[in-house]
């Protein structure tokens, strides 16, 4: 499925209706909104944030009166681009670094959204970049998720700390972060154990993780099929252990793009990457006026 097809041709429902117009004016945009409002809660934005998207829109549609050589169905268009790029968060939002010694970056995120592929393409990415990288395995809970993310890891040529089971994944990450000062070790990315849903023992050892390596970013990993709810998760995260973005992964599905719409506004922190496949490289910095694009087709 085309991405966010859906809200692309929701959207153009919106502009059609003004084909023949002279000038944008209060009465004729009355039922283009009610269409853009009806694409984005389709999309899976939720209620209130649609609301306030449809009302600066048409505070702004109605302002820009006649413009030469413009026709209002492209003013609105613009208007609505603008407009999605705000709520994505205006500009890119670059991964920060530390000043001195390795950049820990701490990934958290609920099972299954991707987050043990998004350690190694990560690792891919920084590589490419130039920065050496180090992966920990600190998902104790599932003998499995260590495997996976050794094998990811030969796979894309970066070491990876493991310590087995029995150790405290605070600890994991302290001796981690340990060896990696040792061997000089530009980033740290340190893979957390996910659960099902949210729950207390998870955020109580985020947390310890967190205090034991005082990390440069912490990154949510949610995935974008899951619409609006991944605004809800950013929001939790943000509460509870204190982050410095997201990551949205699964944007290859037929998400409809709630979520990509939706995390800066809700929660306020920006989505600094995007996961746009399975391969190693299909990870990329979340540009919101690229999105806006995508989204206007
Ligand atoms: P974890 O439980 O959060 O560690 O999730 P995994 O990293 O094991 O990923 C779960 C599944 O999602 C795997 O089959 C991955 O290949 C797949 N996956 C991860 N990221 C993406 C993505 O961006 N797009 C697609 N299509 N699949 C992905």
């Amino acid at each position: 499925a085309e991405m966010f097809g859906q809200l692309t041709s929701g959207l153009e429902t919106a502009w059609n209706k003004l084909k023949g117009e002279e000038v944008l004016t209060k009465e004729n945009i009355a039922e283009p909104m009610r269409d853009i409002r009806r694409a984005l809660l389709e999309a899976d934005v939720s209620l209130p944030v649609a609301r306030r998207f449809v009302q600066s829109v048409s505070e702004q549609a109605v302002g820009v009166g006649l413009i030469r050589g413009v026709k209002p169905d492209q003013q609105l268009v613009k208007i609505v681009r603008d407009e999605l790029v705000k709520l994505m968060g205006g500009e890119v939002s670059e991964l920060v670094f530390a000043k001195s010694g390795p950049t820990v970056i701490l990934l958290a995120g609920l099972q299954g959204v991707g987050k043990t592929t998004v350690c190694a393409k990560l690792a891919f990415y920084l590589k490419k970049q130039g920065k050496s990288c180090m992966l920990v395995a600190a998902d104790v809970y599932r003998p499995a998720a260590i495997d996976q993310l050794v094998i990811l890891g030969e796979q894309v040529k970066v070491p990876v700390y493991t310590a087995g089971t029995d150790t405290k994944p605070s600890d994991i990450a302290k001796q981690g972060l340990q060896e990696a000062k040792m061997k000089n070790t530009d980033v740290v990315i340190v893979d957390t154990a996910g659960r099902l849903q949210i729950d207390k023992a998870m955020m109580d050892e985020l947390k310890e993780v967190k205090r034991a390596v005082n990390p440069t970013e912490v990154l949510l990993v949610v995935d974008a099929m899951t619409g609006q709810e991944a605004a809800g998760l950013v929001t939790a995260f943000n509460l509870e252990i204190g982050i410095t973005g997201a990551i949205l992964t699964k944007l290859d599905g037929d998400s409809r793009g709630g979520a990509a719409l939706s995390v800066r506004e809700v929660s306020g922190k920006p989505i600094k990457l995007v996961g746009r496949g399975e391969r190693m490289e299909d990870l990329e910095p979340f540009y919101p006026d690229r999105m806006a694009g995508r989204i206007l087709g």
